[in-house]
């Protein structure tokens, strides 16, 4: 018996071999369903898709074999894969020096014949055989041979999309994570920013007050008004219908309507006067040293703009208006506004209604 040589290129080999990722993973179809018919057509009881590791050949498919690997030193396929042009036959293992006394001929599973393809990868190396075995010597026909080596070049085909499979899988996994970091730490970043936000009482969709700012601001305003005896008023603004918005363009799109909102109430209003965001769609605005008259005639002006402002979605606003009464709490004078707003909606909205 001889032992098979290793090719020179053996470590090459082996490393395109082990590029696959297949040794020793589980059965499949495919690789059986070719095995099948490679035997059918050569009409032997046996065969193996038989993979040459470093010390061992191992059966990715095995027809009428028990075992799913065997010692290489022992092996057909290691003196196959020398080869890489040659379809290696033998007609008689007893015949052949290289197998007489081989143990796997002498003994179990009783090899007498052999026919193996290499599997021949694109850059040249042989990862292991397509085989057929027969316990009786017998010769193939041309048409024979031809058809192990056409199968034997679909097992390779089979072995380069799994590989190309995996690439690409991998590929999208690591896309995948890059994306789960990016929104991990977009995610981060407005946490951050809402953080800041609370803390300078500002609201971040719209920049303005938040609703807790300016209440601190009205109680202040009204302490001073208080004082000086000045008037002071406020304007609660609800965006008419704003709800289609949404439901026409979606909350992203509404999101930026609120946001230009924001700033086009920024603009509007008299320098000393505080706008801020209420809630949801709706904002209030303190009119310092402004008494009804006067308010009035800034809501109007203010429910005006609006109605003719160059928005991304044209808006129209409902206004309630209430002035400050002397030793009226913020509570109360939030309720007059808000009446008096709930009478504009009423109304028709796009509109400005005052309490009395
Ligand atoms: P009305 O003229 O009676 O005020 O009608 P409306 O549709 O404006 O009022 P409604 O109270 O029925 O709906 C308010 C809508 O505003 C519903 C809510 O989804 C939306 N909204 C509130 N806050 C936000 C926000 O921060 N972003 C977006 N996109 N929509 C918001
Ligand atoms: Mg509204
Ligand atoms: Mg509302």
């Amino acid at each position: 018996m001889l032992k098979p040589a290793r090719p020179v290129t053996e470590a090459a080999r082996l490393d395109e071999l082990y590029r696959y990722e297949i040794l020793d993973t589980l059965p499949e179809q495919a690789y059986d369903d070719l095995l099948a018919v490679a035997a059918g057509i050569c009409g032997t009881p046996m065969g193996s898709v038989s993979l040459v590791d470093a010390e061992r050949e191992w059966y990715k498919a095995a027809l009428g074999v028990e075992t799913r690997e065997g010692g290489r030193d022992v092996s057909f396929c290691g003196h196959a894969i020398l080869d890489p042009s040659q379809l290696m036959v033998v007609e008689d293992a007893l015949d052949d020096p290289r197998f007489n006394d081989n143990p796997r001929v002498l003994g179990s599973p009783n090899i007498r014949f052999y026919a193996g393809a290499p599997l021949v990868s694109p850059s040249g190396h042989v990862a292991g055989t397509l085989c057929v075995m027969d316990r009786e010597p017998r010769e193939l026909s041309p048409f024979q041979r031809e058809s192990l080596v056409r199968l034997s070049r679909q097992v390779v085909t089979l072995m380069e999309l799994r590989r190309v499979n995996r690439q690409l899988r991998q590929h999208l996994e690591e896309r995948e994570w890059y994306e789960q970091q990016m929104q991990d730490y977009q995610r981060l970043l407005e946490l951050h920013n809402e953080e800041l936000s609370t803390q300078l009482g500002v609201d971040p969709l719209t920049g303005l007050s938040s609703r807790r700012a300016f209440t601190v601001a009205l109680e202040k305003a009204l302490s001073h008004a208080a004082m000086e005896q000045q008037p002071v008023s406020l304007a609660l603004i609800d965006i008419d219908h704003f709800k289609a918005i949404n439901d026409v363009h979606g909350h992203p799109v509404g999101d930026q309507v609120l946001a230009e909102f924001g700033q086009l109430l920024r603009r509007l209003v008299t320098p000393a006067s505080i706008p801020a965001r209420h809630g949801g769609e709706e904002f209030v605005v303190l009119l310092p040293g402004m008494d009804r008259a006067r308010a009035t005639r800034e809501a109007e002006a203010l429910c005006r703009a609006v109605r003719e402002a160059q928005l991304s979605q044209p808006l129209t606003v409902s206004i309630g208006v209430a002035a400050w009464r002397v030793g009226e709490s913020t509570a109360e004078l939030y309720a007059r506004a808000d009446a008096a707003l709930y009478a504009a909606k009423r109304g028709g909205r796009d509109r400005v209604m005052v309490a009395d």
